[in-house]
């Protein structure tokens, strides 16, 4: 089944490829990654809940001012997970 959910062979798979495929699936699915539901052979990543942010602590009054939750790279925007890994400038020069 994992085969054919992944469209990865043809031919049926040796028992060690299956044991390395679903640890594959398992460390895909605990990060957050997925089969594309518009393309079935394309991985999406959509996101990762399990991180605090600084906007989510924010949100949720555990942080109280927009200052306390700026990024701390940056300090020019709130930390967000889209700002982390997609926008901030010092985190971007890091990689
Ligand atoms: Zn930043």
């Amino acid at each position: 089944m994992l085969q054919q959910e992944l469209h990865l062979t043809k031919r049926s798979l040796y028992d060690w490829e299956l044991v390395s495929l679903t640890e594959l699936r398992n460390l895909l699915d605990n990060s957050g990654v997925a089969a594309s539901l518009d393309s079935p052979d394309k991985l999406v990543w959509q996101g990762c809940a399990s991180v605090k942010t600084s906007e989510f602590l924010l949100r949720i009054g555990i942080l109280h001012s927009v200052e306390d939750a700026l990024c701390r790279f940056c300090k020019a925007n709130i930390e967000s997970l889209d700002h982390l890994l997609l926008l901030c400038g010092p985190v971007g020069d890091r990689v």
